[in-house]
């Protein structure tokens, strides 16, 4: 290799990192981060919106990938939540994706501290279930990164089970990088005294444990958080009464419908499609008082296009598509 080529790699390695490392990563769409909100002392931010995969996908060049990495606004990191308490100072991520070292510290730089010459690992973890994007983050807080010391993690029992006895996540809790703790379907957890969260099973493919949605409340407002349901109709609770009860819901809309994935058996998708998210809930958003987004985008979705019909009707239906750094007090 040349040296002239070589120190090109390095400039563009250098300026690739410092976009990825950018805590505000900007969004494509401004508009829509949810500003004019009354202020709380509980935050939660948006850390990521993609499917598993992330966007742009490993060795994809379809439309939404190429965009992705010609303009970096439009790229979406792995889909995750910090929940913040301001007044403590701390923070607690619902979901340790493979993208945890950009998004702790978008955290981070969210609460001002990372100026402070300390580790600054999160207060704990929360996570929904043992698929790629929502729990191997936690190998970043092992012997070869960050090296936290009983750091709690909290899951289901059955994801406790998986994570206690298969390598390399039984290692963390042999070294006890991390402590998990189960949560229970009755109770509901307080992470701070103004935080609390609760969790409910839900349908989705459950090779290696079950999968879990959320409710998150602060003092004034709560928001309902699932990423991946295998369907609506294939939970046990009916969607549109718990979207009712909720002032924010950011729900499964990995793909807008079925025209993406030519070939396939939609009925094994294992995914609302965000059409039938827009029917089943339209009379929930006309009413207005719950604001719902989509999240965990794959990158075949049809409403990443910022100019396309897809976007359009999710928006004109009073629906949005959740983006990375958006904010919800709560
Ligand atoms: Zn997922
Ligand atoms: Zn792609
Ligand atoms: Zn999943």
């Amino acid at each position: 290799m040349e040296r002239r080529d070589f120190l090109n790699i390095c400039v563009w390695s250098f300026v690739g990192l410092n976009i990825h490392f950018s805590s505000n990563k900007l969004s494509a769409f401004p508009e829509d981060l949810n500003k004019d909100q009354e202020e709380t002392e509980v935050l939660v931010k948006v850390l990521g919106t993609a499917q598993d995969g992330g966007l742009p996908q490993i060795g994809c060049y379809c439309r939404n990938c190429i965009r992705a990495r010609e303009d970096h606004r439009f790229s979406r990191l792995i889909s995750s939540l910090a929940i913040l308490d301001l007044k403590e100072k701390k923070y607690f991520i619902l979901d340790a994706t493979p993208d945890i070292r950009v998004q702790s510290h978008m955290a981070l730089t969210r609460l001002g501290l990372e100026q402070q010459k300390r580790k600054n690992s999160p207060h704990a973890i929360i996570l929904s279930h043992a698929h790629i994007g929502h729990y191997t983050g936690l190998m970043f807080f092992g012997y070869e990164a960050m090296s936290t010391h009983k750091l709690p993690v909290y899951c289901s029992p059955r994801l406790r089970d998986f994570l206690t006895k298969n390598g390399p996540w039984s290692q963390l809790v042999r070294l006890e990088n991390i402590s998990l703790f189960t949560l229970s379907f009755k109770k509901t957890l307080f992470l701070t005294p103004r935080i609390s969260i609760s969790s409910f099973l839900v349908p989705h493919r459950d090779e290696y444990s079950d999968t879990l949605g959320f409710i998150i409340a602060g003092k004034k407002k709560k928001l309902l958080y699932i990423p991946d349901i295998q369907s609506w109709e294939a939970w046990n609770r009916s969607i549109e009464e718990e979207t009712k009860k909720v002032n924010y819901a950011i729900l499964d809309g990995t793909f807008f419908c079925s025209e993406e994935l030519p070939g396939r058996n939609f009925t094994k998708i294992g995914h609302p499609f965000i059409t039938t998210s827009l029917e089943t809930l339209k009379d929930v958003a006309k009413k207005g008082k719950t604001k719902i987004y989509f999240t965990h985008l794959n990158h075949t979705n049809l409403a990443l296009d910022p100019e396309g019909k897809a976007l359009k009707e999710i928006k004109t239906k009073g629906f949005n598509l959740a983006s990375d750094g958006m904010e919800f007090f709560l």
